[in-house]
């Protein structure tokens, strides 16, 4: 068997856990270089030591001292800081896992793109945020980002082997998170905890807020317009709450192709760490006869304005989707501490769009000057609310 090295960064997620479990299943395959956490310094100890991790890193720096502590006597190497996150993302590896939240996880992750080997992207903000000074990077450094988002892994899964010429529409399904059903006067009521409950799949927070909100699905749809540059008009959503189909691309012919699989994230990520190749995975096989029947329905714009704000950033371009990013991070942290009401989050966005809207960035440092700057105007934002 030849052994693969291979970097986490957001270890401690729900990404990263899925990944660890894959790993774990084939001992000696695989050599773990890094492995990353915001803090939790014990978990991020623990899980260095099973897999004889290189280097363990937090990007808090002041959770270092615990980190030490915690991997003392091992040969693992301890750092902290957004500098040490950085190198330990540029050190070689086979292939990177970005499963960081937030643009938090932008620099580390395109220092794993410069590296040139293989990127399986979860960190969808990051790709939102730079947009194509991400792509743009990958083509020069000539790295392989694999998308491990289930609806891109399903639509990359779908466009193998044809020409992206043929294809007529490309659709993300959506579940269409835990309030669905809701109607405008119960939304302006969702707490944090019935936000975070998601009926079909086990996520971080900020992610399952955007699951509610329908900004997950919009940050997909710009995601999927970088990953897959067959022209914003061919993007489709469509609400499908079994969360079975994971996206669909339909040619000029009138064939459509769909990936399903169970809602569990260790598929896409299984077809990322074997690709091109496939490996085994201990999720149940999909008993369509027991699931009975797949729907599916148009989303609602009126009661979810997430994903028509998504697509207008994402046809203005430049820095609309850094804009648009920064403040619906800023807006989720602001929902899950209770400052503001639920149906605020899409509000504070679009008023954050209005108010600044800067030139394209064409580096990533111009991307962060847009991210710092976009984060203030919805903190101020917050302020006047
Ligand atoms: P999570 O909150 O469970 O984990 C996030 C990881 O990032 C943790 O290891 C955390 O320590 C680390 N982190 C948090 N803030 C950080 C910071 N400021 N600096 C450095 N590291 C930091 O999140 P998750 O659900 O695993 O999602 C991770 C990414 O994957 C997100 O971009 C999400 O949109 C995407 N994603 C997740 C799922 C899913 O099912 N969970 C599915 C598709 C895409
Ligand atoms: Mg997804």
């Amino acid at each position: 068997m030849t052994t693969r090295s291979i970097s986490i960064l957001g270890a401690t997620g729900s990404i990263g856990a899925s990944t660890l479990d894959l790993i774990r299943r084939e001992p000696g395959k695989w050599r773990v270089v890094a492995l990353t956490a915001n803090c939790q310094a014990a978990e991020l100890a623990r899980l260095a030591r099973e897999f004889s991790a290189e280097v363990a890193v937090v990007a808090d720096e002041s959770c270092l001292p615990e980190l030490r502590e915690a991997l003392a006597g091992s040969r693992i190497a301890a750092a902290g800081g957004a500098g040490a996150l950085v190198e330990a993302a540029a050190r070689p590896a086979d292939i990177t896992i970005a499963a960081i939240v937030g643009c938090a996880g932008l620099a580390p992750t395109m220092a794993a793109i410069e590296q040139g080997g293989t990127v399986a992207l979860a960190n969808k903000e990051a790709l939102v945020s730079a947009g194509d000074v991400m792509i743009e990077a990958v083509r020069r450094h000539g790295t392989t980002l694999l998308p491990v988002d289930s609806e891109h892994n399903a639509i990359f899964q779908c466009l193998a082997g044809n020409d992206p010429a043929h294809v007529r529409s490309i659709t993300l399904t959506a579940s269409g998170g835990p309030f669905r059903d809701w109607s405008a006067e119960q939304l302006a009521a969702a707490t944090p905890a019935q936000a975070i409950r998601h009926p079909n799949w086990d996520m971080g927070a900020k992610i399952s807020v955007d699951s509610a909100t329908m900004f997950n699905k919009g940050l997909e749809l710009i995601e999927a317009h970088h990953l897959f540059p067959v022209g914003l008009d061919k993007l489709r959503i469509v609400v499908h709450p079994q969360s079975v189909v994971h996206s669909m691309v339909e040619y000029r012919d009138g064939s459509t192709l769909a990936q399903l699989g169970p809602s569990d994230m260790r598929v896409p990520i299984a077809s990322c760490l074997a690709w091109p190749a496939r490996m085994d995975t201990p999720c149940d096989p999909l008993d369509l006869a027991a699931l009975g029947e797949l729907t599916f329905r148009a989303p609602d714009e009126q009661r979810f304005p997430a994903t028509r704000l998504c697509r207008q950033a994402a046809e203005a371009g430049g820095a609309a989707p850094a804009v648009l990013n920064a403040a619906n991070e800023v807006a989720v942290a602001a929902f899950l501490a209770g400052q503001i009401p639920f149906s605020r989050i899409a509000v504070m966005v679009e008023a954050t769009m209005t108010r600044y809207t800067p030139p394209a960035p064409t580096s990533l440092a111009e991307v962060f000057g847009v991210d710092t700057e976009a984060r203030a105007h919805a903190r101020e934002l917050l302020e006047l609310a």
